[in-house]
């Protein structure tokens, strides 16, 4: 099948490359000229894991391009929208600016019968005004609602394989619905559920389970606040609520908190819309829920204080960590790079490294010394702060490390290191959530 995907971003690309891979006859069409020019390339635009080679054997089957020009689009059945919905600059609802330009270039191609299907995160109600845009614009085609639920790190194996595929459709008997799962065939012949409903509920469905998803990072945080009032470890409280199967072990990870491109726009503009619809009440937990994330970077900042003994000001800094979580270069609203920064404004020297992110942190906050590498970053450092979880710093030898820091300080800022291992090689260890060592 011929199909568009408008947006060629961390969601875009990566549909758009999927959807080669599934057999169709794909162009990604995106308004950013050196990404197209990348992409035609085989260049990723971010890093993502399984990316580049999917790129690499779709481009050469020829099934797949990318071009700057909407009129590419001319000829496919199935126009997927994935354009960026940030939040405003000044307020916390959603930025539809990007949707709703697309759109509109869109229908000047648009023929009866083709399907355009929103997968960009929008505000409840945003569906329906398109598909009257959409009605009176080129009578003849239609709109579904197919929220995106990947994960960056996992984005290749979460579009090829979803959990759950959503539609949410103005009729249901208009055929859209015949035409979409053709598109998805190969991913619903593994028999994955495909949940039909109307426009409202299916946008909810995306907003829902990401303030679900942010409720439970900042819950777990909530109680690591506690922890640290009376002594407790969250750690070990983790584990143990965890078992409930009601509960449940994932997302229960106590540390610095969420953010990236999604969960804190997309909870903000939930509020937001919420607050348009007249039901502002429903969701002032999520206030607290945003409050509660924010709180974990400045406490993050303050231990680092306190294992330099009392003062930032000309401490040198190891910051191990930039994305907003590992397999990703993304640093969008990223919790470490706010720390880095933060550390930096109070007078530390801070070296960062990361083994994906020192690009995209290094174009946000210039100020901060970058490296890949993590014995650079750590020479004769005063203190060293584990802001992401990247696998090779979970893993790293505390012996090793010791002989190149000025002073074995750690704080471990995603609870990834094991306590005992890092205090037996002489490290004094803190981490958010876990008591000092006895
Ligand atoms: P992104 O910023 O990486 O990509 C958006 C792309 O849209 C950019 O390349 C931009 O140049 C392009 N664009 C903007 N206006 C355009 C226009 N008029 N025509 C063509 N292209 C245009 O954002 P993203 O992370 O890919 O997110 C896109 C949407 O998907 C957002 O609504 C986001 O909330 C949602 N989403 C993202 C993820 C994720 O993990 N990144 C997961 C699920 C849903």
């Amino acid at each position: 099948m011929r199909l568009s995907v408008i947006g060629c971003g961390y969601l875009g690309a990566v549909h758009a490359a999927c959807m080669a891979k599934l057999g169709h006859d794909v162009v990604g069409i995106d308004v950013d000229p050196a990404k197209i020019a990348g992409l035609n390339e085989g260049q990723a635009p971010f890093f993502e894991p399984g990316l580049p080679e999917l790129l690499a054997d779709s481009l050469g089957t020829g099934r797949l391009r990318f071009s700057t020009d909407m009129a590419d689009a001319a000829g496919s059945a199935v126009h997927f929208v994935a354009v960026g919905t940030p939040q405003k600059r000044t307020e916390n609802g959603a930025d539809l600016t990007h949707v709703y330009a697309a759109v509109d270039a869109l229908l000047l191609h648009l023929r009866p019968g083709d399907i355009v299907v929103g997968k960009s995160t929008v505000p409840v109600g945003t569906a329906r005004d398109l598909s009257l845009r959409i009605a009176d614009g080129c009578p003849g085609a239609s709109l579904v609602w197919n929220p995106e639920f990947l994960r960056e790190g996992f984005a290749v194996q979460d579009t090829l394989e979803p959990d759950r595929l959503v539609y949410g459709l103005a009729d249901p008997a208009n055929g859209a619905q015949l035409i979409l799962d053709e598109v998805y065939a190969q991913a619903l012949a593994d028999v994955r559920p495909r949940l039909v409903m109307d426009y409202e509920t299916a946008e909810l469905v995306k907003v829902s389970a990401n303030a679900f998803l942010a409720t439970k990072i900042s819950f777990i945080n909530a109680m690591a606040e506690v922890c640290e009032a009376s002594g407790a470890d969250v750690s070990l409280l983790a584990d143990a609520i965890g078992h409930d199967v009601r509960i449940g072990r994932k997302f229960l990870n106590a540390g610095l908190g969420f953010g990236g491109g999604c969960l804190p726009k997309d909870i903000r503009a939930f509020m937001a819309r919420a607050g348009e619809l007249g039901a502002d009440q429903a969701l002032t937990f999520l206030r607290e829920v945003d409050s509660i994330n924010m709180r974990r970077r400045s406490r993050m900042v303050d231990l680092t204080r306190e294992v330099c003994g009392g003062s930032l000001l000309g401490q040198r800094i190891a910051v191990l960590g930039l994305a907003f979580k590992p397999n990703s270069d993304d640093v969008r609203d990223s919790p470490a790079l706010s720390v880095a920064a933060q550390l930096q404004l109070q007078g530390a020297a801070v070296t960062a490294c990361d083994p994906e992110a020192v690009p995209n942190a290094a174009r946000r906050f210039p100020e901060l010394a970058y490296t890949t590498s993590v014995e650079e970053a750590v020479q004769n450092a005063d203190a060293v702060v584990v802001l992401t979880e990247w696998e090779q710093y979970r893993t790293l030898d505390p012996a090793a490390l010791g002989r190149l820091v000025a002073r074995p300080a750690i704080v471990d800022g995603r609870n990834c290191l094991e306590p005992s291992v890092w205090r037996d090689a002489g490290w004094t260890y803190r981490a958010l959530g876990r008591p000092k060592a006895a």
